[in-house]
């Protein structure tokens, strides 16, 4: 069997990450609406079809090597997720101390007290004694029926502070955070987040925010890494480079690398974790296996210049919403229902 073989980086309070680690949003599929009104003829949800297919490129990705795993709340895996850690620990193809599992806290659990909610129900979903990192998933606060409840994250950052000091988690985190939000959650703050998880990739490079996080000693981790590069994402209109793009092929090329692989291990070079997503096999290991070259600094530069700000995952819905992190547009959407009403209700479980 293949293997990969993945380094760390250091976090701000002395643990460490793996620099590569397996994403698990299997993203959400446009089906037909049960309220047949003209203005609303589909709506978003879950997919589950890739469920089967998450689990066994999973369980391959740890039997590889893969070691850091990154879920959520919102994604509706932390079972399947936790089922898999727990079969590889009692086959012994891994102990529990040597994977960095990630999960998320949601929108609907910003109180201070209901982090800890939160934070029990993905243990007790996942199946684990304790979680290695738990990130504030976004800076807003919304309830399931789409209210702004407006509290404030630096009440939020409280409760996470709380679940590390209870022991349930090692380290916390924040996700989706702009500059302002960090600097000022970092001068309010007793623990500093160990890392800031945001969407980096060739098209949003993201300079301004990673230079001031990597200055304040918080990891940045690039989610969607590979932007709207892969054909599952690549719209007509979207921005180059493509997987065909020549530049990208000539680069990947001169390293005996697929293009997705120098994207990979230009991330590592800037100092960035990432969390592909695949279900595929051979991508498991594809992707993981960028830590034996060294993209020299003239193709550093080349591929810089494919940054144009352009965001992949802009989730419009909720821009008018408190604390919203990105730029607004003049565009109006209703946040998916899916996104706002949990099956069981709010404070309860998604099985
Ligand atoms: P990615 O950039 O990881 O892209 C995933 C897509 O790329 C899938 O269609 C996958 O196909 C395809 N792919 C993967 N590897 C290759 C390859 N080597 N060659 C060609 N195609 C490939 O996007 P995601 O949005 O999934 O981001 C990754 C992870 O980041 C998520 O799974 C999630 O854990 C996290 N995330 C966090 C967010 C946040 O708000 N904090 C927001 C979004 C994501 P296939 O699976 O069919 O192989």
């Amino acid at each position: 069997m293949a293997r990969v073989n993945i380094p760390t980086f250091k976090l701000n309070n002395g643990r460490e990450i793996p620099a590569l680690g397996y994403g698990t949003w299997l993203g959400m599929d446009e089906s037909e609406s049960s309220d047949k009104s003209p203005d609303k003829p589909f709506e978003f949800g879950f997919s589950t079809a890739g469920i089967p297919k998450m689990v066994e490129a999973l369980s391959y990705a740890i039997d590889v090597g893969y070691r850091h795993i990154d879920t959520a709340h919102l994604y509706r895996v932390e079972p399947e997720v936790g089922q898999v850690i727990n079969k590889k620990i009692q086959e012994g193809v891994v102990k529990r101390e040597e994977l960095f599992v990630t999960t998320k806290v949601w929108h609907h659990f910003h109180r201070e007290a209901d982090v800890e909610v939160s934070v029990r129900g993905s243990l007790r979903r996942l199946n684990l004694d304790y979680i290695d990192l738990v990130l504030m998933h976004w800076p807003m606060s919304i309830s399931q029926e789409g209210v702004d409840e407006k509290i404030d994250y630096l009440e939020t950052w409280r409760g996470f502070e709380s679940v590390l000091s209870k022991g349930l988690v090692r380290s916390i985190g924040v996700s989706n955070f702009n500059l302002e939000q960090m600097d000022r959650l970092l001068k309010n703050c007793k623990v500093p987040p160990v890392t800031n998880q945001i969407e980096i990739n060739l098209n949003l490079g993201q300079k301004e925010l990673v230079d001031f996080c990597q200055a304040n000693k918080v990891l940045i981790t690039a989610y969607s890494p590979f932007g709207t590069m892969v054909p599952s994402r690549s719209a007509p209109n979207s921005p180059e480079p493509k997987l065909n793009n020549p530049t990208m092929v000539a680069i990947a090329k001169k390293y005996g690398k697929t293009v997705t692989q120098v994207t990979l291990r230009y991330l590592y070079q800037r100092g960035i974790v990432s969390i592909p997503k695949t279900v595929t096999n051979s991508r498991v290991v594809e992707n993981a296996s960028i830590f034996d070259f060294n993209l020299d600094d003239d193709d550093v530069q080349t591929l810089a210049k494919f940054d144009n700000g352009f965001r992949t995952v802009r989730p419009i819905f909720w821009q008018d919403y408190e604390n919203y992190p990105f730029d607004k547009v003049p565009e109006k959407l209703e946040i998916p229902e899916s996104l706002r009403i949990w099956k069981n209700g709010f404070n309860s479980d998604i099985d």
